[in-house]
């Protein structure tokens, strides 16, 4: 089984060769800020060779709903490295984000979002705040698969995979190795959700062994996110699944004064695309005002990936230094602090004379600190015994009495199944369930085999058949009970692989 690499994989292919990079101007402001970043990039000496490609509003309103045309895909696939600027979806039915698009098409797993204080020259409390959120990209609650069931009640299925959460975890430490950080935090939410984030938390705990040097911990989310917010300088580098990652690196960003200064990498095993958090700024659009700073910081994390962080930190540190001496462009600029108020290339021009200078107050860019190297090993699937044990069916039940049918379901003359017990909304309403429990007419009616020994505390659960699965449907549908949904339950090495009902 090969090692997937990726950073190394750059480094090697282009120690002399320059690494392609396919470039997309974007819309309104985006054309303005490429066109910076690039001469900055050029005069850094950036090892980059451009190959420039139409993304967004012209190819959409050419009558293609992805806004990426044929083209554009094939340079993508042949470079892996996309530089983007922003792009504008135009408004109406049938326009497809080109973000999720990429992602989703093209296997970008992780989300990096670095947000470094700019203080005083954009405020903040937390002037040395210096943080890197690592947010899973693909699954979690972002899978897209929702139903609605009944009359009242709608789900959305979280789906937390383990080469997910491989990936992901191993990229938040190997990214931490590789650019000198000190500390991964992993946020989940596992005192309620025991198997998705459990799996995510069981999964960060392993990885972070193979990191003994990278100091490693685990937070809840809701209270890490409010430590994040009020004291985000105590962070280096945070994982976590999509939905809260999504949430805290926009927290991440605001706390730091600096949303429209960030960039972002969402990286994948073959192709990253990187590009700036704000969006294509059409109110000033040709003015030649927008300020270029969200677009190079992406370059950055761009060079760092490719394997050039030493250029890097010096695109970065000239562009802390052109801050620190007071070229603001008018979206930051500030009386009392700034010394010019400067245009875009202007800017540009003062960060490529401060290219070799290093800021003297702000955070100093270190990425080439680290070994540089990210390695993603290939997901091995390790087999484990699956066992049916029982199954939850879930009827669209329009009575109002849990006992009623529970009593009625337990009648049943069932091949050696029986009614363990029903819950609504995840709560125990039978058997003993509380007459407060509000009901839906969503139930949940847990099935197991008739062996099963359920009375005690620790219940041992029989094998049963899959034929009594389909038996027990049969006769509930020939009943005229409406089942909307099932679940199998099923045990792994004799671990129960299910979670038990509130109450239960
Ligand atoms: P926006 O980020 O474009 O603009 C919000 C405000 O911030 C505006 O006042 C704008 O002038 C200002 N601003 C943004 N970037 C700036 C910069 N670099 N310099 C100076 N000022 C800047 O958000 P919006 O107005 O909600 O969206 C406009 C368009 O951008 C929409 O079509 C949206 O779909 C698109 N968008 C694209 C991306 C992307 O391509 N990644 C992301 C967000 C929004």
């Amino acid at each position: 089984m090969g090692t997937k690499v990726l950073i190394k994989e750059f480094q090697e292919k282009h120690v002399q060769t320059p690494v392609k990079v396919a470039v997309a101007n974007g819309d309104g402001i985006g054309p303005e800020i490429m066109k910076a970043t690039l001469r900055i990039l050029e005069a850094a000496g950036a090892n980059i060779e451009p190959e420039f490609i139409e993304l967004g509003e012209k190819v959409y309103l050419s009558g293609n709903s992805s806004g990426i045309d044929a083209n554009a895909w094939e340079a993508i696939r042949n470079n892996k490295i996309i530089f983007k600027a922003p792009v504008i979806t135009p408004q109406g039915k049938g326009y497809k984000s080109l973000n999720v698009t990429l992602r989703k098409s093209l296997g970008l797993f992780a989300n990096v979002r670095p947000v470094t204080a700019l203080h005083p020259y954009v405020p903040t409390h937390f002037p040395k705040m210096d943080v890197v959120i690592i947010r899973e990209n693909e699954e979690d609650l972002y899978a897209g698969i929702e139903h609605r069931q009944t009359q009242d009640v709608y789900q959305c299925l979280k789906l937390i995979t383990r080469p997910g959460c491989e990936r992901i975890v191993r990229y938040a430490f190997e990214y931490a190795k590789a650019f000198g950080r000190k500390r991964v935090t992993c946020m989940i939410k596992d005192n309620i959700m025991k198997l998705t984030d459990g799996l995510f938390h069981t999964v960060f705990d392993e990885i972070a062994q193979e990191y003994p040097d990278i100091q490693n911990a685990t937070e809840i989310i809701d209270i890490g996110s409010a430590r994040l917010a009020a004291n985000p300088e105590k962070y280096d580098v945070v994982v976590t699944p999509n939905l809260y990652g999504d949430i805290i690196s926009d927290v991440a960003a605001e706390v730091g004064g600096s949303v429209g200064m960030c960039g972002s990498a969402n990286i994948g095993k073959n192709v990253a695309m990187f590009e700036a958090i704000h969006g294509s700024a059409p109110d000033i659009s040709g003015a030649g005002i927008a300020n270029p700073s969200g677009l190079i910081n992406a370059a950055v994390a761009m060079l760092a990936h490719i394997g050039q962080p030493e250029i890097g930190d010096k695109v970065k540190n000239a562009w802390l230094t052109a801050l620190e001496q007071g070229y603001h462009t008018a979206d930051i600029y500030q009386e009392g602090i700034s010394r010019e108020k400067v245009n875009t290339q202007k800017f540009a021009d003062k960060v490529i004379e401060n290219l070799g200078q290093s800021p003297e107050n702000l955070t100093k860019s270190v990425l080439s600190q680290g070994n540089g190297t990210i390695r993603i090993p290939e997901y091995v699937r390790i087999y484990q015994q699956k066992k049916l044990v029982g199954v939850d069916v879930f009827l669209d039940w329009q009575g109002h009495d849990p006992d009623a049918l529970g009593e009625a379901l337990s009648n049943l003359d069932i091949y050696r199944l029986k009614l363990k017990m029903i819950t609504n909304r995840g709560v125990k309403v039978y058997p003993e369930g509380l007459k407060e429990t509000y009901c839906t007419d969503h139930w949940r009616c847990r099935f197991v085999g008739v062996d099963a020994q359920i009375d005690g505390q620790q219940p041992q659960y029989a094998q049963i058949e899959f034929e009594q699965v389909v038996a027990l449907l049969s006769k509930l549908h020939h009943l005229e009970y409406d089942v909307v949904k099932t679940e199998n339950l099923y045990e792994f090495d004799g671990q129960r692989a299910f979670s038990l009902g509130q109450g239960e």
